[in-house]
């Protein structure tokens, strides 16, 4: 077998619903493209038959099918950088599993690549998700454009093409905890975008509650800017500068007015004011520490169980 032209990427996160689906829309399109290609399924720790599944399309089609199985659920993002230190194909293309992301998408990609670029990010057009995280996803959209250089009409989307190049660097660079995307822009040279057709969740809930997409986006903020630190510390400079005129007025008043008697709870509200801000300064500093003790402690990111592929 010699070494594919296309990579397919997908994490798989209890989608034992979606899978019967996903294997029949998918496989077709490959087949249509006329290039040689792979399908990778990383199995996040799923706990329902999922892996089940992945095997018995494996023996349907082990010519181009390989499976990764993790031994717990270490999330979306490491299911997809566990595939990408695999890949043998020189154009990879990442996907979710619930079919939001239509695989008869795929062409629309490659002709871009064809045409040059070496990172097309999709973008959903009609979004079908809940009013609250389309809500939410506008909001921190705009968070990320102010404090990260990364350019991106829609960070959500998944259904995403690089060239082998940027998906090496990205394993090189041993990102802990990452944004697939964001990173792999930054080492993009020619990126672009391009509208994706976006369907409803097949079947199945979403895999992300509130707190992993607050983690998420954290991940892609303090990951990529040092902007939240900056900011603070711009804060903390304005608060000093306050507060220091504040005591030369209070002296000067001390001096020419006398003693003020009443001033207690003033002085409360500003103590406060300022304890508060020391507060999120400490659990700003903390999440970036944080992040320098997992990179620095270099564990084991995750633990593949077992390959299921044939040999190159
Ligand atoms: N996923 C995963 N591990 C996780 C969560 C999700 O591999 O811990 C996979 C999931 O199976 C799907 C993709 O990541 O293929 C996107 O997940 P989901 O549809 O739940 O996210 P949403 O579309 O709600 O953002
Ligand atoms: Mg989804």
């Amino acid at each position: 077998m010699s070494a594919p032209e296309l990579s397919i990427v997908i994490p798989v996160y209890n989608e034992e619903l979606n899978l019967p689906l996903l294997f029949s829309r998918l496989y077709p399109v490959l087949d249509g493209l006329g290039r040689g290609y792979e399908v990778l399924f990383t199995n996040d720790g799923s706990v329902d038959a999922s892996i089940n599944l992945l095997k018995a399309q494996y023996d349907l089609r082990p010519d181009v099918t390989r499976i990764i199985d993790f031994n717990a659920n270490y999330g979306q993002h490491m299911a997809i950088m566990a595939a990408f230190e695999r890949v043998r194909g020189q154009i990879i293309v990442t996907l979710d599993a619930d079919l939001q992301n239509p695989p008869e998408e795929i062409p629309k990609l490659l002709l871009l690549i064809d045409a040059g670029h070496d990172y097309v990010g999709g973008y959903r057009l009609n979004r079908q998700d809940s009013f609250f995280r389309t809500y939410a996803s506008r909001v921190i959209n705009g968070v990320r454009r102010a404090t990260t250089a990364i350019e991106m009409t829609d960070q959500g989307c998944m259904l995403r093409a690089y060239r082998r190049p940027i998906i090496d660097a990205i394993v090189r660079s041993g990102a802990n905890n990452t944004f697939i995307p964001a990173l792999a822009y930054s080492f993009s040279a020619r990126p672009t975008e391009v509208g994706v057709r976006h369907e409803e969740r097949n079947a199945g809930v979403s895999n992300y509650s509130l707190y992993k997409l607050i983690r998420l986006n954290f991940d892609l903020i303090t990951g990529f800017s040092l902007v939240p630190l900056q900011l603070f510390t711009m804060i903390a400079m304005a608060c000093a500068g306050c507060s220091f005129l504040l005591v030369i007025i209070l002296a000067l008043r001390r001096l020419i007015i006398g003693p003020e008697e009443g001033g207690t709870f003033t002085l409360f509200g500003i103590l406060f004011f300022l304890i508060s801000v020391t507060m999120v300064g400490i659990g700003l500093i903390g999440e970036y520490v944080g992040r320098t003790y997992q990179v620095v402690r270099t564990r084991q990111r995750y633990f593949v169980r077992e390959v299921v592929e044939r040999a190159e």
